[in-house]
């Protein structure tokens, strides 16, 4: 978890090549579905650009068929997903079937500043609809409103590794191997 641009899809392909497990993205689902003009990209893009989420029912559904997949059975990291409060039960109730549990929600802190500079730097990089000023600054708010509360509902979990997500990249990976590696002992 972590607010947009705190480098959740960069850290999580790292991790993923870690463990050796599958990098669930729900963006980058949306967007490859956009792409290939899918009804499910359509419908999502419609969503995205204006910042927005997409609706549960939706997201729910499409991360229920992608961990049903074999090379999630080993097990998988979910980038961007749970989002909101009702997607955290849905994904609890997705796991309990499928026979996996949850070992350990990583949140990426950063600073709001800096946040929006990477943002925009990302937007000409790789041109991404979602990343205009406006857009951004929404995506922020949802952030604040709908998901930050989810840090607390795994924090009351035990489950909370919070990393400080500022800096190189390589450091902040070398942050999260540090933690993750102690979890994964114990
Ligand atoms: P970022 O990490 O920069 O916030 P993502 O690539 O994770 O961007 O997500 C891009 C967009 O895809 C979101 O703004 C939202 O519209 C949609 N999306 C991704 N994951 C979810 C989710 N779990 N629930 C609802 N919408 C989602």
């Amino acid at each position: 978890m972590g607010p947009p641009g705190a480098g959740k899809g960069t850290q999580a392909t790292h991790i993923a090549d870690h463990f050796k497990i599958p990098a669930i993205s729900t963006g980058d689902i949306f967007r490859a579905n956009a792409t290939a003009g899918t009804p499910l990209g359509q419908e999502a893009q419609r969503y995205m650009v204006a910042g927005e989420y997409v609706p549960d029912k939706v997201t729910n559904l499409m991360v229920r068929h992608r961990i049903d997949e074999p090379d999630a059975e080993p097990g998988f990291l979910l980038d961007g997903y749970p989002r909101t409060l009702a997607q955290v039960e849905e994904l609890d109730g997705m796991i309990a079937f499928t026979g996996h549990r949850l070992d350990v929600v990583v949140v990426l802190t950063v600073d709001a500043e800096e946040i929006v500079g990477r943002l925009l730097q990302r937007s000409e990089v790789e041109g991404r609809t979602d990343d205009t000023e406006d857009v951004i600054r929404r995506r922020q708010e949802l952030y604040a409103e709908e998901t930050a509360p989810l840090v607390e509902v795994y924090r009351d979990r035990g489950l909370l590794v919070e990393i400080d997500g500022m800096g190189e990249v390589g450091d902040v990976t070398t942050r999260i191997f540090t933690s993750l590696d102690v979890v994964a002992q114990s």
